[in-house]
């Protein structure tokens, strides 16, 4: 079993290190070419990140991840190499510069799963803050976080929240995994429990990563609810989702296609260029918040 754990997180370096997709519709482009800038910050020089935040309009990504069992088909890194994929590819359209691979977010509902890494409470919000902190510092005036997993959609919000707590001479955008839409192909298994390694974010991996997919092992394990606390609607314990999904798979991988995984890929692709648009269009955020933390510095002032 432990070698099983090393071999898989073996492969989840080597990925991770080779970091672009392979060939699959739509590829990422590579590196820079004489006119473009990378949209990999590690990938800039110095001098060529200075050009880039400019030519980004300080507008900068930070897709989110985290590793954590998907089932028995599809890799620990899942998320973060969806979330990339989404993102590498919506900067080539709209020019952003994105922040290296971070996977430091909420994942302690997995830890009884092999291959989790769970960072403390402390560590997660820290870590982040000082995260976007340097990336600020750098230029990065406009932040957007985009997300990929689950686990992290309250931390996030919570997060940007806190940014109002003291002044930040930049903006936290936080961007939800918005890989679903209009028109979308009709999917073969129920929605309401495809929520995790199921038919919705395999055929996403399908294009990401097809080379990660074992399709055939999806069916080995059961994703179905076994609804095992019963408490009235809205409210709330974080056992939850144990209680529901023990494996830590929610749905039905084997229900996966390639055409809804195209139609995901480029929703979420495109959702995230909009998403850069709005956000260089966004002159008030900022401002706003100037005059928040002004006004917060003495409220007695603030009229009424
Ligand atoms: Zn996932």
């Amino acid at each position: 079993m432990h070698k099983t754990l090393l071999l898989s997180i073996n492969a989840l370096c080597a990925s991770i290190v080779w970091a672009q997709a392979p060939a699959a519709a739509p590829a990422p482009s590579p590196s820079s070419t004489q006119d473009k800038p990378s949209v990999h910050w590690e990938e800039l020089t110095a001098a060529e990140f200075r050009d880039a935040i400019t030519r980004a309009q300080g507008t900068c990504l930070l897709p989110f991840g985290i590793l954590e069992k998907h089932g028995l088909h599809l890799p620990l890194g899942n998320d973060l190499l969806n979330v990339r994929y989404a993102a590498l590819n919506a900067a080539q359209q709209e020019y952003a510069i994105v922040f290296p691979e971070y996977y430091f977010g909420q994942i302690f509902e997995a830890k009884h799963q092999p291959g989790t890494v769970a960072y403390s409470r402390r560590l997660q919000l820290d870590l982040l803050q000082e995260t976007t902190d340097e990336m600020a510092r750098n230029g990065c005036k406009k932040i957007i976080i985009v997300n990929g997993h689950g686990g992290n959609n309250s931390l996030l919000p919570f997060f940007a929240q806190t940014q109002l707590d003291t002044p930040h001479d930049y903006v936290v955008y936080v961007l939800g995994i918005t890989r679903s839409g209009q028109g979308e192909p009709k999917h073969k298994s129920n929605p309401a429990t495809d929520m995790h390694a199921g038919e919705s974010e395999t055929s996403m991996s399908m294009i990401a990563r097809p080379d990660l997919v074992h399709l055939d092992r999806a069916p080995q394990e059961s994703g179905a609810d076994q609804a095992r606390l019963k408490l009235p609607e809205g409210l709330y314990t974080g056992i939850w989702w144990y209680a529901r999904f023990p494996n830590h798979y929610a749905g039905e991988g084997a229900a996966a296609s390639r055409e809804l995984g195209e139609f995901e890929a480029k929703t979420w692709i495109n959702g995230v260029a909009q998403a850069i648009r709005a956000v260089k269009a966004d002159q008030e955020s900022l401002r706003l918040q100037n005059e928040f933390y002004e006004r917060s510095k003495h409220p007695l002032e603030t009229p009424q």
